[in-house]
């Protein structure tokens, strides 16, 4: 027998090897491999088993790793889609669906030697001292851990081992499974009577539930009788499948996660919850375990993020494999989970860009979840208050079906939005806190209740300038401007971690001003400057300069819902999912920080951070208010977030892309070539652009722009410039892309990444 094998290195090509004869048996498609490959060892995947090869002298595979294979034919077959769609190499794609922890299998499983008393026959010998001590621990206690006996006893393992030479005790290594939520008391839950806006949306996802577990059936005796007739089954395969539950925070979504879920499990199968990294809280891991945790339906809830440690993900992800937890929870990457049968996938957030992949392949998990969703037949919940206009678009366009849950349950109002307008209070130099704001952080402080305060710049400043020359202090490596921390004392660059003193006098030669300014604000600025207006409250800040240890998160959050914090101020990481019914004030401290960044989404993106900001108060029994502090009040984005209008935002938004062209009325393929020489990296670019000329001469609806300048021209060194391309028509334009790149030569120091559907263009 052989196998066929796709190899680790990206290579676009598998090799045959040769299956020996201690393998039989143990080697199927989806096995994971070590074979010879010229000098190395290299780890691939088995993708297809036959009886011969058409090649000679054909090398054997090495060794087999893990029991199971570890690969499913159905991930199998989504990896080949996410290789051919976005454009890169098969090996690639096939990499990208096991976590590492399991790819290697360093960490493995953790074994344990345990001592066990052995049922003595016939009279009892006489031991030495040390021996009859240690045994009399063992009979006492039956069976323990080697390591607990050798610490109460303090004695070696050899006197250990002298009992078991005797046949009185037993020696063996067991796995112990690691569990990342062992130390959290899980109180179970019940499912609460959903209330008439949620029925109607749970009735929808069931019911398609239904027909798909029918559509299968009748597949499955299709097959099993062999009828040729093309019976309705098919028809239940090309139902739309796809939702998308459209619902303010706070609507009750997850309570619909929650009960489809148990649906699922009532057909036997397992579900798929993929929610971004940032609400990957232990709350939110809490509501799915607590509600599955009891309950004749009970099932392992499995848990993938990346501050589980390697041997944690290894154990959480073979949980699955083996079927033993049926329903998984996680970010991006837990859309490979091997769940099988797979009944259920939820993107929580299905706006959420860090839904991206944004190294190869680049890969949005919401288009791979609906992507599976077909290939194995299962209902796709897409869930936002904010959806994205792809999402939105595709309702309109009737390939999705859409869910509303237009109110808060037990009647909860909106938060009242105010939108100040900035442009008159910076008269007197740039404010932070206009009055009215200040004015009600005040109120807050004195009725005892909490306040969220939202920057979306960490550090003090954002620039240091020189006003007499104009100098401004920028990355040696990067084209953007240094930040001033002053904590540290230091100006940083945010893309590449460059940092440098703060210089005393304006550094260019001729100048030497001293009278140098920092300008522009950053979260650390806010705390400051709210610790002088508010000498009293107790301020804490949340950004990634304080939450660098992995606990930082988790315990903030917990003083502040403790009460033992009066004001959070904070970055993204404090804008979503997390629920204080104490916050009945948020303030937003620059609403168009956002909006003047070099992309068409930079309008999406405001909305959505506003409502989702926004959405942070008012969670309790008082009512929320929010301050929007704006330099352009009227810009849309901030107008319709003010009205809670996602309908009249998107309106109004694909108006413009339709203009343009820009997705979702088309795809975009952008294509980023990057070199340290900037002469070089624009002349391939040029060539690119001719390549694509010529040989994309059949698309029809395609649109070539650029090559220009990236955004971001210069990152760590790097020149980067863009051919964007857009169409409508993407599976035929990522082929065509596919044969180009491979045949394309650049000048060995320029490379050229693909990236199809891209969430960021800098
Ligand atoms: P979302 O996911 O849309 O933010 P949740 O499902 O978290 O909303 O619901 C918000 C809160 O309301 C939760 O505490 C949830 O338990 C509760 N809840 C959900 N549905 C109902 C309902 N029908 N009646 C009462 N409370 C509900
Ligand atoms: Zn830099």
């Amino acid at each position: 027998m052989i196998a066929r094998v796709s190899l680790e290195i990206a290579l676009r090509k598998e090799f045959d090897y040769l299956i020996p004869a201690e393998l039989t048996g143990q080697i199927d498609v989806g096995s994971r491999v070590q074979v010879p490959f010229g000098a190395r060892k290299i780890l691939g995947v088995v993708t297809a088993v036959a009886e011969e090869s058409g090649r000679a002298n054909l090398k054997p595979i090495l060794k087999v790793i893990g029991a199971q294979t570890l690969v499913t034919p159905k991930v199998l077959k989504l990896a080949r889609w996410i290789g051919e769609y976005y454009c890169c190499a098969p090996e690639i794609a096939l990499k990208s669906v096991l976590p590492e922890a399991v790819r290697k299998e360093d960490a493995g499983w953790r074994e344990r030697l345990f001592v066990r008393a052995l049922s003595v026959s016939g009279e009892f010998p006489k031991l030495p001292k040390r021996q009859q001590e240690v045994w009399n621990l063992v009979e006492e206690r039956r069976e323990l851990p080697l390591a607990e006996l050798l610490t109460l006893t303090k004695t070696t393992a050899a006197t250990v081992r002298k009992l078991e030479d005797r046949g009185l005790v037993s020696i063996t290594s067991e796995v112990s499974e690691r569990d990342p939520y062992a130390r959290e008391t899980i109180l179970a839950t019940q499912p609460i009577l959903v209330n008439p806006a949620q029925t109607t949306a749970l009735e929808k996802i069931k019911g398609a539930m239904d027909g798909k577990d029918e559509g299968r059936r009748m597949n499955d005796e299709k097959a099993a009788t062999k009828t040729t007739d093309s019976g309705s089954a098919s028809s239940f395969i090309l139902h739309n499948s796809t939702f998308l539950l459209h619902g303010v925070t706070g609507s009750g979504k997850t309570e619909i996660y929650l009960q489809a879920i148990a649906h699922a499990l009532e057909q036997g199968k397992g579900a798929i919850v993929l929610v971004p990294e940032i609400a990957l809280t232990p709350q939110t891991v809490e509501r799915f375990k607590a509600r599955f945790s009891s309950e004749k339906l009970q099932t392992l809830v499995a848990v993938l993020h990346s501050h589980l440690s390697a041997g944690e993900r290894h154990d959480e992800w073979h949980k699955i494999r083996q079927g033993r937890a049926r329903i998984v929870i996680g970010a991006r990457s837990a859309i490979f989970a091997p769940v099988e049968p797979l009944g259920l996938i939820i993107v929580d957030e299905e706006h959420e860009q860090t839904y991206k992949q944004e190294e190869a392949p680049r890969y949005h998990a919401r288009d791979v979840a609906i992507m599976r969703g077909q290939m194995e037949n299962a209902v796709v919940v897409l869930g936002s208050a904010t959806p994205s206009m792809e999402s939105f678009y595709n309702c309109k366009r009737g390939k999705f079906t859409l869910l509303e849950l237009p109110d808060r349950v037990d009647d909860q109002k909106m938060p009242y939005v105010r939108v100040v307008d900035m442009r008159q209070a910076a008269e007197k130099g740039p404010p932070l806190f206009s009055p009215q704001l200040k004015e009600a952080i005040h109120q807050r402080l004195e009725r005892g209740e909490q306040t969220i305060l939202f920057l979306n710049r960490r550090g003090y400043s954002t620039s240091l300038l020189c006003p007499k020359c104009g100098y401004v202090a920028q990355c040696p490596n990067c084209s953007v401007s240094l930040t001033y921390h002053r904590t540290e004392q230091k100006l940083s660059c945010h893309i590449c971690g460059h940092n440098e003193k703060v210089p005393s006098v304006c550094p260019e030669p001729k100048c030497k001003n001293p009278a140098i300014r920092f300008a522009g604000t950053g979260t650390q600025k806010v705390e400051e400057v709210l610790a002088k207006l508010f000498p009293k409250a107790r301020i804490k800040r949340m950004d990634a300069d304080t939450m660098k240890r992995k606990d930082d998160y988790r315990r903030v959050l917990g003083d502040f819902r403790a009460g033992k914090i009066d004001i959070l101020v904070g970055t993204q990481m404090i804008a979503k999912g997390l629920h204080f019914p104490n916050v009945t004030l948020v303030g937003i401290i620059y609403a168009d920080s956002a909006l003047h960044q070099p992309d068409f989404r930079a309008g999406e993106r405001t909305f959505q951070l506003l409502t989702q900001v926004a959405g942070r108060a008012g969670r309790g029994d008082v009512e929320g208010e929010v301050f929007v502090q704006a330099f352009t009040p009227f810009h849309p984005a901030i107008q319709y977030a003010r009205r809670h209008d996602f309908n009249g935002f998107y309106e109004q938004e694909i108006e413009f892309r339709e203009q343009l062209k820009y997705p979702p009325v088309s795809r975009v393929a952008l294509l980023t070539l990057k070199g340290r020489n900037e002469e070089k990296v624009k002349f391939s670019a040029d060539h690119l652009k001719r390549e694509l000329e010529k040989k994309l001469k059949g698309l029809k609806d395609l649109i070539i722009a650029g090559p220009a300048p990236a955004p971001l021209l210069r990152a760590e060194n790097f020149y980067r410039y863009q051919i964007m391309l857009r169409t409508r028509a993407m599976s035929a334009l990522s082929r065509e892309l596919s044969q180009i790149i491979q045949s394309l030569k650049l000048p060995e120091d320029v490379s050229l990444a693909v990236d199809i559907d891209p969430v960021s263009l800098s």
